[in-house]
């Protein structure tokens, strides 16, 4: 089993499949612009074995992310490559949304079990000021097209920003009322080189939480896969609200995941740029790989506080 230095056991990881993207949000990769060359990328192959070694030592959830996934070549080849895994409960996908209009029913077909979109912002100026393009009604198409999918639950993840978008707080919780989706707030990580934004455009979760019950009693409730965020509902309300303080608290003591880069080193915790390179192992056979893993997460940190701040940007470890 994937168990770490402090007893841990691994069931969750996070794999970035490219560091490309199609979006250049600033806070994540704007003024960053090397690529990895595509020869470093680990392919579809590669990172099938690697899950299947990790599902073997008791991993259950995978998701892909990026960059953006969706612009891989070929990315429901892999979709139907891990979704073949006995033993992996869950694989679910972060997107930006952009391109899911059109592959949101393939994917399902694939065998993905469900998506989470980023979207900060319902207005069209803002999306482009944010994301440096005009597409918020093609990401708006795409969360409508993952629920006709059946993809669910459909999850909006938001990152909630001082002075952009901490005001449409109000108007995000209430399009929870209206629509099953489970709408999910994030603090801004003022982290990696690359972003333009700093510590200024941080909004602690306390303040979160106060302007979205602005619109009425949030109540406690449960949802699938909720992972670190306290998920509430309005009465009456098809969707959800969750709340994940990923910097003015910590989950370490319960933390079950890892991340896998798209060049195939594993990552322990997204606030160090602690590393292990799986590349020497990958064409040695399931055993030698499980090894390798099971030495890998000896690397764990105990705790994000032992870390230091990281350079790597988001888009290049998978958010
Ligand atoms: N392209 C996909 C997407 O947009 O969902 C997956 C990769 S993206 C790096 C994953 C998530 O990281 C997005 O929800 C994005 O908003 C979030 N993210 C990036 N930089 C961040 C930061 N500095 N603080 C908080 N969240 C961040």
């Amino acid at each position: 089993m994937l168990i770490d230095n402090y007893g841990r056991r691994i069931r969750y990881l996070r794999v970035s499949v490219t560091d490309r993207c199609n979006l250049r949000c600033l806070y994540c990769s704007h003024n960053h612009f090397e690529w990895l060359p595509p020869e470093e990328i680990l392919s579809y192959e590669e990172i099938y074995r690697v899950v299947k070694a990790a599902v073997s030592l008791g991993l259950e959830r995978v998701r892909l992310t990026g960059g953006e996934p969706l612009v891989r070549k070929d990315f429901v080849q892999l979709v139907e490559l891990l979704s073949g895994i006995e033993g992996l409960r869950d694989l679910s996908l972060t997107t930006n949304g952009l391109l899911l209009s059109d592959m949101a029913r393939a994917l399902k077909e694939a065998g993905l079990h469900r998506v989470n979109v980023s979207l900060d912002t319902l207005r069209a100026d803002r999306f482009q000021k944010i994301t440096g393009l005009d597409g918020l009604s093609r990401v708006l198409a795409g969360i409508e097209a993952a629920l006709s999918a059946g993809l669910r639950p459909v999850k909006i993840n938001t990152v909630i920003m001082r002075g952009l978008n901490e005001d449409e707080i109000p108007e995000m919780v209430r399009w929870t009322l209206s629509e099953p989706l489970h709408l999910r707030f994030i603090e801004f990580m003022p982290v990696g080189e690359g972003a333009d934004w700093g510590p200024e455009r941080f909004v602690p979760l306390s303040e979160i939480m106060e302007r979205a019950s602005e619109v009425g009693e949030l109540q406690p409730a449960a949802l699938e896969g909720g992972g670190p965020a306290r998920v509430f509902r309005l009465p009456g309300a098809r969707g959800t609200v969750g709340f994940i303080a990923a910097l003015s608290e910590h989950f370490c003591g319960s933390c079950n995941r890892l991340r896998l880069t798209p060049e195939g080193r594993l990552r322990f915790c997204l606030f160090s740029d602690r590393e292990f390179d799986l590349r020497p192992y990958l064409n040695q056979g399931e055993e030698v790989l499980r090894q390798a893993l099971l030495e890998a997460i000896r690397h764990k940190p105990a705790s994000r506080l032992d870390s230091e701040t990281p350079k790597r940007v988001m888009r290049s470890i998978g958010g």
